[in-house]
């Protein structure tokens, strides 16, 4: 049996950020990268989704900016047409893994400091009657912790996607 070993080139005095957008110390740029062994359930230039490693619920996807964006806290109004992308990327996820009820579903984020990933990403759940019960906790609706693209309302920073609550409401 062969053994692929993917070595990493060693960089010396690099900082973490490079001109591409990916983030050498982060878990998702190298999930994005093909550099985890994930399985990519969509990956453009601009976004990318892959399954939690923990379900919260039978489907549960996690949509994330293809380069390295910080969280939610660093969204400001030029990131409206990201967000939207990450949304319309995880409805069509879901489409493709037969989720048609598009109103037993749940889309949000952590908000700070109650993310484990500093990247961006948005959590698509499905379908939300059949999460247990810390599921629903973790992803609770209109809790502090967890911002549904429906209630960035009640979060200043990220006011420029309110109109979200066009869409999902
Ligand atoms: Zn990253
Ligand atoms: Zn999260």
């Amino acid at each position: 049996m062969a053994a692929a070993v993917n070595t990493p080139t060693p960089e010396i005095g690099t900082t973490n950020h490079t001109d591409d957008g990916y983030d050498k110390k982060c878990i998702f740029c190298k999930i994005v990268k093909g550099e985890m062994g994930t399985e990519l359930l969509h990956n453009d230039e601009t976004v990318c989704c892959f399954r939690d490693i923990h379900p919260g619920a039978p489907h549960h996807y996690l949509v994330v900016p293809s380069k390295h964006v910080g969280n939610c806290k660093s969204l400001g109004k030029e990131h409206v047409p990201l967000v939207e992308k990450l949304v319309e990327t995880g409805k069509e996820i879901l489409q493709k893994n037969n989720v048609t009820d598009l109103s037993d579903v749940r889309f949000g984020f952590h908000w700070p400091p109650f993310c484990s990933v500093t990247h961006l990403h948005l959590h698509v759940l499905a379908p939300i009657s059949q999460m247990g019960f810390m599921s629903r906790l973790v992803y609770r609706l209109n809790s502090y912790w967890f911002i549904t693209v429906r209630n960035q309302k009640k979060h200043p920073t990220i006011e420029s996607a309110i109109y979200y609550n066009l869409v999902y409401n």
